[in-house]
């Protein structure tokens, strides 16, 4: 059956969750830097004083080098952020199990109510 997880359960699970995010940001910031780069060095920079077809030097992305890393940054922020409050979009019924998706009401037929999947786990 369904239960509530307990207060230490749900502390690992974010704990987990946190370090899921950490490498997906740091995945994301090795990426995207390494991207541009490849990119702006290769194909060009798309705009202002290097358009597509016209790559730039090595000098000049080492002069750019805080620009890049600024922005890679901001992007692994942005996916650590969007993966610690991912949350699922089921709730399961308290009392008779049954699932619905997140938005509907809190309130089951049964007199139950929707609780996060998230806050729940199995047990025989
Ligand atoms: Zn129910």
């Amino acid at each position: 059956m369904w239960v509530r997880k307990s207060k230490d359960e749900l502390q690992e699970d974010k704990i987990a969750k946190s370090k899921t995010a950490l490498k997906y940001a740091a995945w994301t910031f090795v990426i995207s830097i390494s991207l541009s780069i490849i990119k702006d060095r290769f194909i060009g920079t798309g705009g202002g004083t290097a358009p597509w077809g016209k790559p730039i030097s090595w000098h000049e992305i080492h002069y750019n080098i805080f620009l890049y890393i600024v922005f890679s940054f901001l992007l692994a922020l942005a996916a650590y952020k969007t993966t610690t409050y991912s949350k699922s979009s089921t709730q399961i019924c308290n009392k008779c199990n049954k699932t619905q998706n997140k938005g509907k009401s809190s309130h089951c037929k049964c007199g139950g109510s929707f609780i996060n999947i998230d806050l729940m786990k199995w047990v025989e």
